[in-house]
């Protein structure tokens, strides 16, 4: 990123910091979150990195704005801030909402369809959050999920193959990302019920965004019931 960008965090961090009972309030119920001051650093940067913007009459509060660079610096704590280079705003909804849908099929019919999302992340645009699907659905994680879509498509498409390190072997990971999505796939299908939300079957994409979740609110459970995809995560996201 080159010395103007090592300078200007450097001034952030020797300027700024975040008061005790602010990350408290914004933290609390995030037990998941380690509390190394590696991670309220990150924060700070995030925070004067990006640009938070409330939508239909939400006003985005210190709180919520620390809240969500917590829970979106966790899956960058040992990548750094670069992996979140090129784009700004994160777009705050009340709610869910709803977003229309275009594709054009193999006979050249339009189709359009609405969707209701909790988050979406854009490639080189910005993310897109539901407070209410932060802070109600205990289930899931937007924030980290969300994030995870965004380092999924630093290399082009979201195919749940984000860029791996030098040393990663590529193979390993699709085989690992295959074998426990098939298995995943099967059991959804045949209705079992499933440690993942059952969305991850939705694609691969998506069940890189789901256990990533997983893996960094239960480690020890993600580990246990996939142990192959866990390793591979472990040296990506370069933890332990
Ligand atoms: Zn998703």
């Amino acid at each position: 990123m080159g010395w103007l960008t090592d300078w200007r965090r450097k001034r952030v961090l020797e300027k700024h910091r975040i008061d005790e009972t602010l990350w408290k309030t914004a933290t609390a119920g995030l037990d998941f979150l380690p509390s190394t001051p590696k991670l309220r650093e990150l924060v700070l940067l995030f925070l004067a990195e990006k640009e938070f913007t409330g939508t239909h009459g939400l006003r985005v509060t210190d709180a919520m704005r620390v809240s969500i660079a917590a829970q979106a610096c966790l899956p960058i704590l040992e990548l750094g801030l670069d992996w979140y280079a090129g784009w700004r705003g994160i777009v705050v909804y009340p709610g869910d909402f709803r977003v229309r849908r275009t594709e054009v099929d193999e006979d050249g019919v339009v189709h359009e369809w609405d969707d209701e999302l909790a988050g979406e992340a854009m490639p080189g645009g910005p993310v897109v959050l539901s407070w209410d699907a932060m802070t109600s659905d205990p289930a899931i994680n937007v924030v980290i999920h969300e994030f995870a879509h965004k380092l999924d498509m630093l290399n082009g498409a979201a195919d749940g193959v984000p860029p791996l390190h030098v040393g990663m072997d590529r193979r390993r990971w699709i085989a690992a990302f295959e074998e426990a999505y098939e298995g995943f796939c099967d059991a959804v299908e045949r209705g079992k019920q499933t440690w993942l939300d059952p969305y991850a079957a939705e694609h691969l994409s998506e069940f890189f965004a789901v256990i990533s979740e997983a893996f960094f609110r239960e480690p020890e459970e993600t580990r246990r019931h996939y142990p192959d995809v866990y390793d591979q995560l472990r040296l990506f996201y370069r933890q332990g």
